[in-house]
């Protein structure tokens, strides 16, 4: 539906942002912190079916949050998941900076 494709662009416009401006050293209490925001995330996500694949997936693929180009990798690996899932092609993750940090060069 109209809803969970605004839902979700704008969703994953917050999520790769928040990565791409994740310390490159966090804290312990950073990782944690980034831990437990994606925990809640997966439980708070209103888009059920997809907050419960979600979460399904995450179980296997805990997130590397020990640094900001690790967590934009996972996030990244995480979007192009479900991307996949919607018949759509994947993104190249050696992009992430240039789409979410400094822009596309244009
Ligand atoms: P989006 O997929 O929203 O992507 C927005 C932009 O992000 C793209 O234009 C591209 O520039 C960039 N991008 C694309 N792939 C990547 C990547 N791998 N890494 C970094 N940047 C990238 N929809 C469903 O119908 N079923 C689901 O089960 C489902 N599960 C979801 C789970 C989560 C956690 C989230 C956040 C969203 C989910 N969605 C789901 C929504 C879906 O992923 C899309 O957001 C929605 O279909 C709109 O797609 P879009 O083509 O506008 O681009």
């Amino acid at each position: 539906p109209a809803d969970s494709v605004s839902l979700g662009r704008g969703t994953w416009r917050l999520l790769h942002s928040i990565a791409a401006y994740y310390p490159d050293s966090p804290s312990d209490e950073v990782k944690k912190d980034m831990n437990s925001f994606i925990t809640l995330f997966s439980k708070f996500y209103p888009c059920r079916p997809c907050a419960e694949d979600f979460r399904e997936w995450l179980k296997e693929n805990p997130p590397n949050v020990s640094s900001k180009s690790l967590l934009s990798k996972w996030f990244c690996v995480a979007h192009n998941v479900v991307n996949r899932k919607l018949g759509k092609s994947e993104f190249n993750c050696d992009l992430l900076d240039q789409r979410w940090h400094d822009g596309w060069k244009d």
